[in-house]
């Protein structure tokens, strides 16, 4: 999936994402990008979240509007990634063997990132220029 959020000079947020869908892809398969909530969630009033990985886990637990929903009650941007991929393992007897990864950027412009495995990392680009982050993950 590639996904994109965005905090305009006015304070407004925005996001999209695009997958090439799961490995192996089947034949009427959607998967989580164009699923609002699943695979992507805005809330001009809080943050943005998008995710990678497995989409049927993100479908499963509405994963990026669970992300918004924790920045809501006060999680930062990588807390609530953290979060919601916690809560995504922990109903997986063998979580090391999926991918799943949430990035969020929030109404203040802090943004964070967590997935179960590493090997995911994400660009920043903002006043201060350009920069590549590992996004923290499970197995560390
Ligand atoms: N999330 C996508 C899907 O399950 C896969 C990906 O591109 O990360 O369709």
């Amino acid at each position: 999936t590639i996904g994109m959020l965005a905090l305009d000079n006015k304070g407004n947020l925005s996001g999209a994402c695009t997958t090439s869908g799961a490995a192996y892809k089947l034949p009427g398969r959607v998967g989580d990008s164009p699923i609002i909530g699943a695979g992507l969630y805005v809330d001009n009033e809080v943050g943005a979240a998008t995710a990678t990985g497995m989409g049927e886990l993100m479908m499963k637990t509405v994963g990026c509007h669970l992300v918004v929903e924790l920045m809501r009650q006060g999680a930062s941007p990588q807390e609530a990634c953290r979060q919601a991929v916690q809560r995504i393992a922990n109903k997986l007897d063998d979580f090391e063997q999926f991918q799943v990864g949430f990035l969020a950027l929030n109404k203040q412009g802090e943004y964070g990132a967590f997935c179960i495995q590493s090997g995911f990392n994400y660009a920043v680009r903002d006043a201060q220029g350009e920069q590549l982050i590992d996004a923290k993950n499970l197995l560390e």
